[in-house]
Order: C-alpha cells, then sequence, then structure tokens
C-alpha cells in the first residue's frame, strides 16, 4: 500500500491550511515586519512553526529523515490529530487493544469516533485468536498499540504486530512512549517497508521532559505533510523547543538516568514481592509497576492519605496499582508504607 490519500478525510485534503509570511523565506538579519510581534523583548517572536532546529537534531538522533518527523505538544497531540485527519466524526472506528492508555478513548469520544476494544490476552498480548479479518472492514481507519503498554508495562508481541501491518490497509499507530526502558527495538526501524505506520515516542518520559509538552510522531512524508498542514502553526513554544534542545546535548546524562531507572525497576520488583499485601508484580518494559494487591481501593485511599499518590488501576485490570518509579527515597517511602497493609 503506497497511497494512504484514499483514507484521508476530504475536508482536510483539500484543506487551505494557515500560512504565515515566515513559511516563505529562510534567512537571517531580516527585518521581521510581518506578524504584528512587539519589537521589544526576549520572547517576542513567535516560534518557528516547523521546528527545524529541533527536527535536526532528531532527525540525527533517531536515524530519521526530517520530513518524516512531527513534534506537537505531548504526543497526545499527534493522537488527537491523526483522528481528526483519518476519521469521520459519526461514520468511523479505531481499534486498541485494552487495557491500555486511556487517552485513545478520550480522542475517541472527543472526535465522536466509535472505539472497537478487543482485550488482551492473559500475558497482556494481542491474543492469540484476534480476529485479523477485522482489517478488511472499511469503517474501521485505525488500530492503536501502545508498547510498552501503559497501564500494563508489557511489550507486544512483534509478530503480531508485523502480521497486523501486514495485513491491515488503514493506519496503524504504534505508542511509544516508553520505548527507551524496554530492552525490544523500535518499530521506527520499519517506516520505509510499511507506509501506514505512525511510531509516536515522547520527551515526556526517558528524556524528563513532561513539564515542555513536546511529542514526536515518525511516518511517511505523505503522513507527517497532513499532520503539519493541520496542526496549530506554533504549536511549540520556543521555551519548549529549547528546553528540547538542552536536553538533546545531554544524552549521556540521560543514558545513565535510564540505566539507573531500569535498576531500581528491577530492585522495586525483589522488594514488592516480599510485600504481604502484594499479590503479584507483573513484569515491566516501562518506568512503572503494575502490581496486584490484597485490596487495591483500601490501599490507595490510605497510600493518598500518607501523601503517596499512585494510580489505581482496579478498573481495568482487578486489584491493581500501578506505581511508578521514583528517587531511592521515594520508593523506600512506598516499600515502607506498603509493608504496613
Ligand atoms: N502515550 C502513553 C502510552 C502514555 O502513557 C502517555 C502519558 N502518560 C502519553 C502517550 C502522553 O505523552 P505526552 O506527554 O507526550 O503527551
Amino acid at each position: 500500500m503506497n497511497d494512504i490519500k484514499y483514507l484521508v478525510r476530504k475536508n482536510i485534503l483539500s484543506l487551505v491550511p494557515y500560512s504565515c509570511a515566515r513559511d516563505e523565506f529562510s534567512g537571517e538579519d531580516v527585518i521581521l515586519l510581518d506578524a504584528n510581534e512587539n519589537p521589544f523583548g526576549n520572547l517576542n517572536r513567535y516560534p518557528d512553526p516547523l521546528h527545524k532546529a529541533l527536527k535536526k537534531e532528531i532527525s540525527l538522533l533517531k536515524g530519521v529523515a526530517e520530513e518524516n518527523i512531527f513534534l506537537g505538544n505531548g504526543s497526545d497531540e499527534a493522537i488527537d490529530l491523526l483522528y481528526r485527519i483519518f476519521c469521520i466524526p459519526g461514520k468511523d472506528q479505531v481499534l486498541s487493544f485494552t487495557p491500555t492508555y486511556g487517552m485513545y478513548n478520550v480522542s475517541s469520544a472527543i472526535n465522536d469516533i466509535e472505539m472497537i476494544t478487543v482485550p488482551l490476552d492473559e500475558n497482556f498480548d494481542i491474543p492469540e485468536d484476534f480476529d485479523f479479518e477485522v482489517t478488511g472492514n472499511f469503517s474501521l481507519k485505525m488500530i492503536l498499540l501502545c508498547s510498552p503498554n501503559n497501564p500494563t508495562g508489557n511489550t507486544l508481541s512483534k509478530e503480531k504486530i508485523i502480521t497486523i501491518l501486514e495485513k491491515f490497509k488503514g493506519i496503524v499507530v504504534i505508542d511509544e512512549a516508553y520505548i527507551d526502558f524496554s530492552c525490544e527495538p523500535s518499530f521506527i526501524s520499519m517506516l520505509e517497508k510499511y507506509p501506514n505506520l505512525v511510531v509516536m515516542q515522547t520527551f515526556s518520559k526517558a528524556w524528563g521532559l513532561a513539564a515542555a509538552r513536546v511529542g514526536m510522531a515518525f511516518a511517511g512524508q505523505e503522513i507527517i505533510s497532513l499532520m503539519n498542514k493541520i496542526k496549530y502553526p506554533y504549536n511549540i513554544s520556543t521555551i519548549n523547543q529549547q528546553a528540547v534542545l538542552n536536553v538533546l546535548k545531554e544524552k549521556e546524562a540521560v543514558s545513565d538516568i535510564i540505566t539507573c531507572l531500569k535498576v531500581m525497576r528491577d530492585d522495586m520488583i525483589s522488594r514488592l514481592n516480599e510485600v504481604k499485601c502484594v499479590k503479584k508484580v507483573y513484569p515491566s518494559e516501562a518506568n512503572f509497576l503494575l502490581v496486584n494487591v490484597t485490596d487495591a481501593n483500601r490501599i490507595y485511599e490510605q497510600l493518598a492519605a500518607q501523601k503517596i499518590i499512585v494510580r489505581n488501576r482496579s478498573s481495568v485490570v482487578r486489584d491493581s496499582l500501578r506505581i511508578t518509579i521514583g528517587t531511592a527515597e521515594e520508593n523506600n517511602l512506598v516499600i515502607e508504607a506498603l509493608q504496613k497493609f
């Protein structure tokens, strides 16, 4: 499948995007009187709408050409834009494997798109008996995969993802927000083979920049152009673009932190397994652990009363808490608190 145009909403294909005079020139030392900015101040100019400096660095880091990179206000923006490009409200459908990241459902609801949910199997993987024929349904426009998955922490089977990529004629999104904590490689290397593939990553997790709200999507040029066409022109502030440029100069320090968090994750698994109220710690390739406990609602409330905030995921996995790996001190405190139950 080389042409994704037939999947795109007609109004998006014919849309004339907002254009600014600065799209039309490149160069320095020019007099900027085109955008009604204030000539005085430090943050008086609009940011670069195409994040060129940032994309250049990300391109080097990921080995992906700049025209295959979209940058958004968090990867949440990328998810929403994909809905708006490909899914006709009140008509189309999207499929996800549950339990998974809650924002997919929210974006579906906002865009009035029916979400088909397929339960993951007992290992939180794509089920063996998943009906791949569903991929022939013309109203089904996107399949959303999250690997490593939130809240379960595991990666999905590579072979099954590839089968979906081979069979499905719509858009396959793989959300790799936690990929830096995993031993599995990214699907970025498969972008050329599958023009319908979108891989999402973020600076919010391993890079420690959740406050800056910068997410990445990698895909074929056609999809990236459509995302750029409909995004808000100045979707990432100059301050946040600069924050990412700064952290990209600290790659070694970031890599050390990732190694440290992975060691602490393994240590937490062993320690949690010794705690009486813990029935099971699910394997994790992310920076959090899904933990099955004796009475999640009560434990969650009592931890919160001690100002220890974890995520109660009992509505999606029975009696489960999702615990993020914190500092050594924070990890000690949560273990001590759990030992009292
Ligand atoms: N995808 C997953 C799986 C997540 O867990 C999260 C954040 N919790 C996001 C995306 C959102 O990332 P961002 O901060 O880049 O919007």
